[in-house]
């Protein structure tokens, strides 16, 4: 396991030229047109928005980031996107760089070999989930299958949901203006999404059916839906590779003794990238209480990952509030309960398997 969390003077801007640049570089390394990467046969974690709420840009926040949760999880023949809040703006325009510099310059061409195809995992509809989707860039490309995915809540459909979000009232773009064919939809629980090479397209297995064996570059996904979040809760989501498994849970609060639910789902995995909102202190404070808001605590992520005997813990959703500083203490406090934590970071990179 390999961590790069590239520095910020160092890291290229989103979009800009130097990103463009490092596209290519990956494109040319990779041995595919879908996550291009050098590393081959890595299960690659990367964070592009780590924050809960509402995105908060500006000094006090660089080195951990201010966009709102989007975490890519690829190997060299498969990417799924989860969530679309702010950060996924950035690997939109990752993607389109990577996308031109593959088809000769320019994404005006309808070959089908050109094909675009897309996932995205949403682990529900809350604004900080979503609210960056109109701004995804490969969502106007013709060429584009974009995928979505997601837990049918209050009894909406997911379709229903995203399109009310970009009503005429609310957002210049309809869902039907982006260009993108768009395949959208609600997943039951037990229902798991196949990814297998010899076809990009994500295959949905029902709890009917039997289970394939799995290739060395296939990537299965499977759900817990989790209660403790307001209003109906939300997906947890984990994904297996060839022996390795990263688990993503954000916005779900814990219980007394730990969710056993999600220990037991989240058992021996390498990573688990799970919600830690809150500050113990914050969490009990009586002149401003967040319990039973749908967020956890640094304690009770620690305590999930040390009785689920994971690998690694990446605390994630970080309070807007927590500035870079009280960060760095959230993070120095974790280490005190769990031996492998860190927080995550946008830009940051989790290598699994080189
Ligand atoms: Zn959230
Ligand atoms: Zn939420």
């Amino acid at each position: 396991m390999a961590i790069s969390n590239l520095p910020s003077a160092a890291h290229p801007k989103k979009g800009s030229a130097q990103e463009d640049l490092r596209a290519v570089d990956q494109a040319q390394a990779g041995s595919s047109n879908n996550g291009g990467n050098s590393s081959k046969g890595a299960l690659v974690v990367k964070f592009w928005g780590v924050r809960g709420s509402y995105p908060v840009p500006g000094p006090k926040t660089v080195k951990y980031g201010g966009n709102t949760s989007c975490v890519e999880i690829r190997n060299p023949y498969h990417r799924i996107i989860f969530d679309a809040g702010t950060g996924i703006i950035g690997l939109g325009d990752a993607i389109l760089s990577e996308y031109r510099a593959q088809n000769g310059g320019g994404p005006d061409s309808s070959d089908a070999e050109k094909a675009l195809v897309l996932s995205i995992l949403l682990s529900h509809t809350h604004h900080d989930h979503i609210q960056a989707l109109p701004f995804f860039q490969p969502a106007y490309l013709s060429q584009t299958s974009l995928y979505v995915f997601g837990p049918q809540l209050l009894g909406f459909d997911l379709r229903e949901s995203i399109s009310e979000t970009m009503n005429a009232r609310y957002c210049p773009v309809r869902l039907e203006e982006m260009n993108s064919h768009k395949i959208i939809a609600n997943m039951a629980d037990t229902d798991r999404l196949l990814f297998r090479n010899s076809n990009k397209v994500p295959r949905v297995i029902s709890a009917r059916e039997e289970l394939p064996a799995l290739h060395h570059e296939d990537l299965l996904v499977t759900m817990l839906h989790s209660y403790s979040h307001p209003k109906d809760g939300v997906y947890v989501f984990k994904v297996q590779n060839n022996g390795h498994t990263v688990v993503y849970a954000t916005d779900t609060e814990g219980y007394t003794g730990g969710d056993s639910r999600l220990i037991k789902f989240a058992q021996d995995a390498d990573v688990l990238i799970h919600d830690a909102q809150y500050t113990h202190e914050e969490y009990t404070d009586l002149l401003s209480p967040k319990q039973g808001f749908g967020h956890s605590t640094v304690d009770m992520a620690c305590e999930v990952a040390h009785k689920a005997q994971v690998k690694q813990l990446v605390l994630f959703h970080h309070d807007p509030r927590h500035d870079d500083e009280s960060m760095a203490r959230v993070e120095a406090y974790a280490r005190q309960h769990f031996k492998n934590v860190i927080a995550a970071q946008e830009g940051m990179e989790i290598h699994l398997g080189e």
